[in-house]
């Protein structure tokens, strides 16, 4: 789980992705937008220019054709206006009377008339006659008659005749009609300036701006335009004109920075020098499709900001569903699976939203199964240690809040591998289901919990209980495990040895409180005590074992180790029949050890077979000295549950006694009744083993342990010994002299030769002695000695007399009716 968890908060730029696939969202939409848009802008501008230029140049052939006509016009009305005048009777009789005065008002009247520029009269001998003088001083003078020579010589032949004159840069029209009486009598010519009147008409009439540029022996000039004064010096400077597609076909040029549609108009009309340009700016006609760009471009505008906030909506719809589901993520990764996530949207953010609610379903199922397993004794439904050592935690905190108390206590089944063993590991099974329901039924507040620490260890947690209510409970506890138990039909007897340990008073955390509590049961275990209180002294040796493994390995090699010998004798005469060895360690530091205090840790990690093997060397040599010195002894060895589990102790012993060539037969194992019922079947097959190798066998420690008879039928045994628990009673204690008495009777009976050890005086001898027990051992005769010894002791040893015990009425107890 915590890795689920600590995978979920590596993910913490989540949310500010997700932010940013907004932005992305956004500029994507805008950007494509801006894109369509654009593009749409620039087809619609390239097609206005397009169109406009097209349209420029249409309206410039139209206006070639307007100017065409204008000419024409103009053309017509100078003619009609000349032959009016030129029919005028009036004007025929003053020129007829030569009458100055009224030609030139009729010439005046006239041309005002129709607004021409010139209204001259001509003889036939083509001199100026009168004019209507209007024009600049210099007209006069130009219209002298050569320059109208071709054309009155045209309406000579032709009657009437028009065209252009260009005089002192200055371009007119003209018309020539002869004046008749009937016989041609003069001629009229009438003109009109092509000037800015015309050019504008023009531009009034067409928006066409309208140039007439002259060419004279190579110097080119304006003669009439419609335009800026230096826009039509631009236009005739620029090359548009040389350049220009040719007369009548419409072109482009820019001209003085401005792109300008340009036609050169077919000259004819003007004269061979003249040229009538129409242009067109194109800006101009551009100019009314800018608005609609402009228009164009704050729809574009527009419709960028409506997408905008169209764009941030949508991306906000998708988003905020994913930031949720983002949220959500989180949530579940920080392990609350319980949360449902909310299903955001229809389509497929909500498959999302649901596909995640079964995954946190899913997770939160497979979290379940995984707490239980992690959680919970599989076997019992128990809660397991992890969560044992949980709970304690919490009870401790509770407890130290409220200055408070808080108690475990645990316990170990006694003999649980034998039954398993025996009776089957289903049995085993049911047999500690058995046990927590028994146990679970002796709590009677809620707040109480029993867990299953592992194997045949269980563990009670009493909040709020002190030493003495903890231990009250752990003495109901332990009755309620000694009522049998029926499993599968079959009745069990069970025990265990239970530990206490208390919040505050033995620990003040959790760990510390669970190992001290264990060391308290193992104690109460090894001492058989039933229930045991924590002790800091149990735990000074526990402390103590932890440098005694390295120590015993030196003591082992360095020769620490002293071997004892007690004398085993027949009862019936005192006779020495055997030596029980036993180990001593003579530490350097410590002094004298026990072998209580390190045997039983020795058997613990297994050291014990090095032990053994060196005790064996030991006596061997030992048992080689005595048989030169003539003394015949039988020699106990104990041996422990690990000697008999060693597959190889026949063997490695065969050796030791080969090397000193002596006979197994001299050697009697010692081996305790419960180190044969921890595992029956293999000790067994080593006792056989031993046994025809020639080893005498002997049940030590007889009475404490809980073999069956059964078993016992069937060990190749020789000796039975009496705890001395039992014999060091037979004199005070009426039970343990029926114990006695009737294990004697029970070795017997099996053929088996009986021992009593811890025989400490006279009396208990005597007892024993009566009772047909037939070899005994203990501190009355002696203690255990170094070799060494041994010879003064047989020399000082005096068995005691033998007493009639008939005689002896002041003794009750002892006797056993
Ligand atoms: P155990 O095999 O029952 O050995 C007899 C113990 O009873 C010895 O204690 C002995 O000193 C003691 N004893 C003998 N006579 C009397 C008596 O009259 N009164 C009292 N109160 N005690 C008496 P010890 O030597 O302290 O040994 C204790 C236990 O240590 C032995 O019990 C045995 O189980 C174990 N042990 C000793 N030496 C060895 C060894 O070499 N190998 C193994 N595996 N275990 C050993
Ligand atoms: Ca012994
Ligand atoms: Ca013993």
């Amino acid at each position: 789980m915590r890795s689920l968890a600590r995978h979920a908060s590596s993910l913490p730029g989540l949310p500010w992705r997700i932010r940013s696939l907004r932005t992305r969202i956004v500029v994507l939409l805008l950007a494509l937008l801006l894109l369509v848009q654009m593009a749409g802008f620039f087809a619609i501008r390239t097609s206005i220019n397009d169109h406009a230029r097209r349209s420029v140049a249409e309206e410039l052939k139209v206006g070639a054709r307007v100017l065409a006509r204008l000419s024409e016009q103009n053309a017509g009305k100078l003619a009609l206006g000349a032959r009016v005048l030129a029919a005028d009777y009036g004007f025929r009789a003053a020129v007829a009377s030569d009458d100055v005065d009224t030609i030139a008002s009729a010439l005046q009247n006239h041309g005002e008339r129709i607004g021409a520029t010139i209204a001259n009269f001509y003889t036939t001998d083509r001199r100026l006659k009168s004019s209507s003088a209007s024009g600049a001083s210099g007209t006069q003078s130009a219209f002298e008659p050569a320059r109208v020579d071709d054309l009155i010589a045209q309406a000579g032949r032709d009657g009437w005749a028009s065209g252009p004159a260009l005089v002192d840069w200055r371009l007119y029209q003209l018309v020539v009609t002869p004046v008749r009486a009937p016989v041609t009598i003069g001629w009229v010519v009438m003109g009109f300036a092509v000037d800015r009147t015309l050019t504008g008409d023009m531009r009034a009439l067409s928006r066409l701006d309208l140039t007439f540029v002259a060419d004279d022996a190579g110097v080119r000039r304006v003669v009439a335009s419609s335009l800026a004064d230096t826009a039509a010096g631009a236009l005739i400077a620029s090359s548009a004109l040389s350049t220009a597609a040719g007369p009548g076909t419409a072109d482009e040029a820019r001209v003085g920075g401005e792109d300008l549609g340009v036609l050169v108009v077919a000259q004819a009309i003007f004269g061979r020098n003249t040229s009538a340009v129409l242009t067109r700016s194109i800006s101009e006609a551009v100019a009314p499709f800018a608005q609609l760009q402009l228009t164009l471009i704050s729809l574009t505008l527009l419709g960028l900001a409506v997408s905008l906030a169209g764009s941030i909506l949508t991306a906000r719809r998708i988003t905020r569903p994913m930031l949720a589901l983002a949220r959500s993520a989180r949530r579940l990764g920080d392990g609350h699976y319980d949360e449902p996530v909310a299903v955001d949207g229809d389509r497929e953010i909500g498959d999302l939203a649901r596909a995640f609610n079964q995954m946190r379903e899913g997770i939160s199922l497979r979290e379940g199964q995984i707490r239980r397993l992690a959680y919970w004794d599989k076997l019992t439904g128990l809660p397991n240690r992890d969560q044992f050592l949980d709970q304690l935690t919490g009870a401790i905190d509770t407890a130290k809040q409220g200055a408070g108390v808080c108690s475990v206590l645990m316990l170990d089944l006694d003999r649980f591998k034998h039954v398993n063993d025996v009776l089957g590991h289903s049995f085993g099974d049911a047999l500690l289901c058995e046990v927590a329901r028994r146990l679970e039924s002796v709590l009677v507040r809620r707040t109480d919990n029993v867990a299953r620490l592992g194997g045949d260890e269980f563990a009670i947690l009493l909040p709020g209980q002190g030493v003495a209510q903890a231990r009250a409970i752990a003495e109901r506890l332990r009755q309620a495990l000694e009522q049998p138990m029926q499993v599968e039909r079959q009745a069990i007897d069970m025990s265990a040895g239970i530990g206490l340990a208390t919040y505050p008073e033995h620990a003040d955390a959790a760990e510390l409180l669970l190992s001290r509590v264990e060391i308290a049961m193992y104690a109460a275990k090894q001492r058989r005590a039933g229930v045991l209180v924590y002790d800091a002294t149990f735990d000074r040796r526990s402390q103590d074992t932890l440098s005694m493994l390295s120590e015993l390995r030196r003591a082992v090699e360095g020769d620490e180790l002293v071997l004892y010998f007690q004398p085993k004798l027949a009862l019936a005469d005192g006779a020495l029949t055997g030596v029980e060895t036993l180990v001593r360690w003579i530490h350097p530091q410590r002094g004298f050890v026990a072998p209580d205090d390190f045997i039983p840790f020795a058997e613990q990690t297994g050291y014990i077979t090095e032990i053994t093997q060196w005790v064996m060397r030991k006596s061997v040599r030992q048992a080689a000295c005595w048989q030169a010195e003539g003394l015949d002894l039988i020699i106990a060895v104990n041996l422990s549950t690990r000697d008999l589990m060693d597959l190889e102790l026949p063997r490695r012993f065969a050796e030791i006694l080969a090397s000193e060539r002596v006979a197994a037969t001299r050697f009697c194992l010692e081996i305790t009744e419960s180190a044969i019922m921890d595992d029956p079947q293999r000790a067994l097959s080593t006792l056989d083993r031993l046994h025809a190798m020639g080893f005498l066998l002997s049940i030590d420690d007889f009475g404490t342990g809980y073999s069956s008879l059964a078993y016992l039928k069937r060990l190749p045994v020789d000796e039975l010994k009496i705890d001395r628990s039992f014999v060091g009673g037979v004199e005070t204690d009426r039970d343990d002299a029926v114990i006695v008495r009737s294990t004697i009777d029970l070795g017997h009976n099996m053929g088996l030769k009986v021992v009593a050890e811890g025989i400490e005086n006279e009396a208990i001898w005597q007892i024993l002695r009566h009772a047909g027990c037939d070899v005994g051992q203990g501190y009355f005769m002696s203690k255990p000695i170094p070799a060494p010894q041994l010879g003064q002791w047989i020399s000082a040893w005096r068995p005691p007399q033998v007493e009639d015990m008939s005689r002896r009425p002041a003794r009750p107890l002892y006797a056993v009716r």
